[in-house]
């Protein structure tokens, strides 16, 4: 039989791992871990260890590894159809899809177009916005705004409007840069501001910005309500409230990228509803499949729909991925949308919630705990550590309690699917905590051969 030492030279043999730097694999700094299968909350490796899944496998996983109800949805679409070409032709579980996203935005957002991950979902919105401004007759409308931090994926496109130097350092003359407009991040409220406070101030950055550029801006792209990527940074729903207006006023696109908030994770079903607004580009990926099957869509209005529609072929939008509207992904993604209607998720998750953040009490107070903050489903608080090597330590500490755990530099969050029994949660709690003691009173030497602040805000 197999053991995780065979997988796991084989693997550094032959693949190349995201997102990492390959030599701390190979020396041991960040152990590789081979996965033999899920179940639930679990991934267990081939020496028999297992492995609580507290980041749902990034951002992805809402309903656990074979969920029997998901399983079952994509065994049956694969004994109909497992692929057709989109373009020309259609198929039961991409309209049936389309047609239950659509009525989850009210019918704001009419129309649905796909992709197989999520800075496809990002470019299709990009691009879109572009071409609509050109079929409007303003084809000086082409730059984007982003916000502070912000991260919206990692193709050229996309990396234009993210605002992580770490992943754009090395590609910076490969692309078009966005211009930045303040974060809201509520951490940054002074004595007696609130978030509110913060929020109303970056919207006041965002209008100075508009009243310059708007005449040659298609869009302003936002991750609602959560900036993952750069350290799970909470802002107050005002935000896109003043935002939507602003972007009213000035004739710019809102671009909700809810890849990563979407589906529950801020306590709505789509974060942007808690600001009681509609954005014009919404895209979606991650939870869309509870992380089964890669698939991402973006929806928009009905206005621009129109825009596109013509005799004239160059008035379309001739972009296309080989897997667009994937059959078998639909079906995931149709019972992802049944599982949250008939087992009432986004009301239990309100009660796991409550529990959870009730658990993790001992690290909110915890000495070295700053910004201990939640919103919905995401948990995040920041380490008072100068410990360049935090993230490893951390993340290997977790995993030696058999919690899956994967730091942003110094802040450690929790995104765990949502379906943790009781055991399953005070577990996680109390490992989490176990592990930040053990990184904090240990005096062993950095698992870094080189100092590398970069090792410290990866993903
Ligand atoms: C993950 C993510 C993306 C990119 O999605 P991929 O499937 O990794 O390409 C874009 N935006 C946000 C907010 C994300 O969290």
């Amino acid at each position: 039989m197999a053991t995780n030492m065979d997988w796991l030279n084989r693997s550094l043999k032959a693949v190349w791992h995201p997102c990492t730097q390959m030599k701390w694999h190979e020396d041991g700094a960040l152990p590789l871990a081979p996965i033999a299968r899920g179940q639930g909350a679990w991934l267990y490796d081939f020496d028999g260890r297992r492995y609580l899944d507290a980041i749902g496998s990034w951002w992805v996983n809402l309903f656990g590894h074979a969920n029997p109800r998901i399983n079952a949805a994509i065994r049956d679409q694969l004994d109909r159809l497992e692929h057709v070409i989109l373009a020309g032709f259609t198929h039961a579980p991409v309209v049936e899809l389309s047609e239950r996203l659509s009525a989850l935005t009210s019918g704001t957002l009419g129309h649905c177009f796909y992709a197989s991950d999520g800075s496809s979902a990002v470019e299709i919105a990009l691009k879109m916005s572009a071409h609509y401004w050109r079929n409007q007759g303003h084809p000086e409308k082409n730059r984007f705004l982003c916000l502070t931090g912000s991260y919206h994926g990692e193709t050229l496109g996309t990396l234009g409007v993210s605002d992580v130097e770490l992943y754009k350092e090395a590609y910076g003359p490969l692309m078009r840069h966005a211009i930045t407009v303040p974060s809201p991040d509520a951490r940054q409220a002074v004595e007696g501001e609130t978030a509110l406070d913060v929020a109303r101030r970056a919207a006041a950055g965002l209008e100075i910005v508009l009243a310059e550029h708007h005449t040659s801006v298609a869009a302003l792209i936002v991750e609602p309500l959560v900036q993952g990527a750069v350290g799970m940074v909470m802002y107050d729903p005002a935000y896109l409230r003043l935002a939507r207006a602003l972007c009213n006023r000035y004739q710019v696109h809102l671009i909700a990228d809810e890849i990563m908030v979407g589906f529950g994770r801020t306590g709505t079903l789509f974060a942007h509803e808690q600001a009681s607004i509609r954005p014009d580009f919404l895209c979606l990926s991650k939870g869309l499949t509870s992380g089964y099957l890669p698939l991402s869509v973006t929806l928009t209005t009905d206005a621009v729909y129109a825009a596109f529609y013509d005799d004239a072929v160059t008035r379309g939008f001739l972009h296309s991925h080989s897997f667009t509207g994937n059959p078998l992904a639909c079906r995931a993604a149709l019972a992802v949308l049944d599982i949250f209607t008939e087992d009432h998720i986004i009301d239990r998750n309100r009660s796991f919630a409550e529990r959870f953040t009730g658990m993790l009490a001992p690290l909110a107070h915890h000495p070295r705990v700053r910004h201990f903050r939640r919103r919905g489903m995401i948990w995040a608080l920041d380490i008072d550590t100068d410990l360049p090597d935090f993230r490893l330590r951390f993340y290997r500490e977790a995993l030696a309690r058999e919690v899956f755990l994967r730091p942003l530099g110094t802040t450690v969050y929790f995104m765990p699917p949502y379906i943790l029994d009781n055991d399953e949660t005070a577990l996680l709690a109390e490992r989490a905590v176990a592990a930040l003691n053990a990184v904090l009173e240990t005096d062993s030497p950095s698992l870094l051969e080189k100092e590398d602040s970069g090792s410290n805000v990866v993903k």
